[in-house]
């Protein structure tokens, strides 16, 4: 899976995803990571990207022209590195024919869709995803309009820039990627799957601060194992996020749970 960040912070973005998990798959050529530099496509002698509003306000917006070159130079480069793996593949794409489906560009703004997991599951679809991080007051509306297919944010907050928002959706999209996990298993059972939060969970000693690892764990029973995992899970959803539970499917013993919790 190929990730692209249109921004005016590269090196942000990279020294914080060239580390751990992701770096790993980035070296083992299971993701690639590219920052792109909007100053690089300033058009003035200034190298300036930025300007006052129209209108009045505080501070300054991204001009649309750059983050325009620069997508347009980004989504060429895409569909001709397409048509040139096609046709190494041998799949039958001639001249007549050319790859020309544009990825998706997803603005990251605290004006879109909350970002959650399936957000991300669905995302993880995708070949190649292009992110445009805004900054200052962010970016004319009019270049939005022509580039940007999904409008993401990360909470209801405002940032500085959309440089970490888009930092957390391609760890979060990364790990959705075959092979990104050393145990792909690990990715499938987690927090919102099934929207319930996940289970605890304890490794060695058995003991810790007079703390005992429940006895079930040790039963090596794994029917009963998973029994717990799921009542727990249904419990810590019940507790800390019971706003999940409207979505999440339910057997008539465990609403009884949640309503004797809750008694
Ligand atoms: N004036 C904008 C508004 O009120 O909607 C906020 C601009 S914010 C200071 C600058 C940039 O940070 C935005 O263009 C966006 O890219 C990013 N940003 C800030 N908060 C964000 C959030 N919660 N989720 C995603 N991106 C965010």
């Amino acid at each position: 899976m190929n990730f692209y960040i249109m921004t005016l912070f590269p090196e942000m973005v990279m020294n914080g995803l060239d580390t751990s998990i992701i770096g790993r798959a980035i070296h083992k050529g299971l993701l690639s990571i590219e920052a792109i530099n909007i100053r690089d496509y300033a058009f003035n002698k200034h190298n300036s990207v930025d300007d006052y509003p129209y209108g009045g306000g505080a501070g300054m917006l991204m001009q649309a022209e750059p983050v325009y070159q620069c997508y347009q130079a980004l989504s060429e480069k895409i569909i001709a590195g397409k048509a040139e793996e096609a046709i190494c593949a041998e799949q039958g794409v001639d001249s007549e024919t050319p790859v020309t489906k544009k990825p998706r560009v997803i603005y990251l703004s605290p004006q879109g869709r909350t970002f959650n997991q399936t957000m991300a599951e669905e995302f993880a679809k995708e070949e190649d995803l292009v992110f445009l991080c805004g900054h200052y007051e962010g970016i004319d509306e009019r270049v939005l309009e022509e580039i940007v297919t999904d409008y993401v944010s990360i909470g209801d907050y405002v940032l500085t820039g959309g440089e970490l928002p888009a930092m957390i959706m391609v760890d979060c999209i990364s790990r959705l990627v075959p092979g990104v996990l050393h145990n792909d298993v690990s990715a499938e059972f987690e927090s919102f799957q099934d929207n319930l939060l996940e289970y605890p969970q304890y490794s060695r000693p058995e003991v810790w601060h007079d703390k005992r690892v429940p006895e079930i764990l040790l039963s090596g029973h794994h029917a009963n194992i998973e029994k717990w995992r799921r009542e727990q899970s249904v419990i810590r959803t019940a507790k800390n996020r019971p706003d999940l539970l409207e979505k999440a499917e339910l057997t008539e013993k465990e609403k009884e749970l949640i309503v004797n919790l809750n008694s």
